[in-house]
């Protein structure tokens, strides 16, 4: 059984002390949010719907094929699930994708429809391949939509032409990042999340 193994054992730990961790910080208020993690070329592990992300055990994913199809249990998984999945087909560098609903995210996704262009912060280092010399890093955002597989195909097209991106917004929703391993996502999404609370703190404090 899939769930036997290292594998599967090891990235449910780090998912779940990933989720632990952003619902301690406020990013996924209530069981909303997902993450997964690759288990190998094929096959990813996924929270399964509707739990709390702070106190995820083993019990709480589910493993899908890159097609979509549940590979455990009976559960079915989240429409979102294919958010995820593009991102894995799209490379085999790709080890964890976080989704979390944080309030400056999402905030800021309604303000800025058209994307986010976040410049001379000395944090996006974290963001853009060593040795790129980039300066800024743009966010797109997505508008809302509960067509998951138009929105999935959106964001593909957005990736495919833009592969520099760490992350991108859905309007009134909230980020997706992505990274090697559920720690390097995780380390994106902390960057991502502070530079959305500077943001946020700029415009208030220029008022
Ligand atoms: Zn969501």
């Amino acid at each position: 059984m899939i769930e036997e193994t290292l594998e599967f054992k090891a990235q449910a730990r780090a998912l779940a002390e990933a989720g632990h961790l952003c619902a301690m910080r406020g990013w996924i208020p209530t069981s909303v949010g997902h993450f997964s993690a690759r288990l190998n070329e094929k096959q990813i592990v996924i929270t399964a719907p509707g739990l709390d992300k702070g106190r995820l055990d083993d019990t709480g994913f589910l493993v899908v094929d890159l097609d979509g199809h549940v590979l455990t249990g009976d559960r079915e998984p989240a429409a979102e699930t294919f958010l995820h999945i593009v991102m894995y087909r799209r490379s085999p560098g790709i080890g964890a994708v976080l989704h979390s609903h944080s309030a400056p995210a999402t905030a800021l996704s309604r303000l800025r429809p058209e994307g986010l262009l976040l410049e001379d912060y000395e944090a996006l280092a974290q963001l853009s391949p060593p040795g790129s010399g980039a300066t800024g890093t743009a966010v797109p955002v997505f508008p809302n939509t509960p067509d998951i597989p138009q929105l999935a195909a959106q964001v593909d097209d957005c990736i495919a032409r833009h592969p520099e991106l760490a992350g991108y917004l859905i309007a009134g929703h909230g980020l997706y990042t992505w990274g090697v391993s559920v720690e390097a996502a995780l380390r994106r999404a902390e960057t991502f999340e502070f530079l959305f609370q500077c943001e946020v703190l700029s415009r208030t404090l220029d008022r």
